[in-house]
């Protein structure tokens, strides 16, 4: 390990659209996403941001299974 390579690594939060704060080490301060660990589909499980139906439905129209 040499030392100098995260001269500003520190502790800091992440703060998700939904409200979650998570504390992390960055060389950032105050940062922001969308999306975390905690609202994320592939988390969640539920399908709050992709349309996966509508694109289902235009599937089925375009090979007429509808
Ligand atoms: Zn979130």
């Amino acid at each position: 390990m040499k030392d100098g390579i995260h001269p500003n690594y520190k502790q800091t939060t992440i703060r998700c659209a939904c409200g979650e704060v998570i504390e992390t080490g960055s060389t950032r301060e105050g940062i922001r996403v969308e999306i975390c660990s905690k609202c994320h589909p592939f988390f969640t499980g539920k399908q709050k941001l992709v349309d996966t139906g509508g694109r289902v439905d235009r599937f089925n129209r375009k090979f007429g299974r509808a």
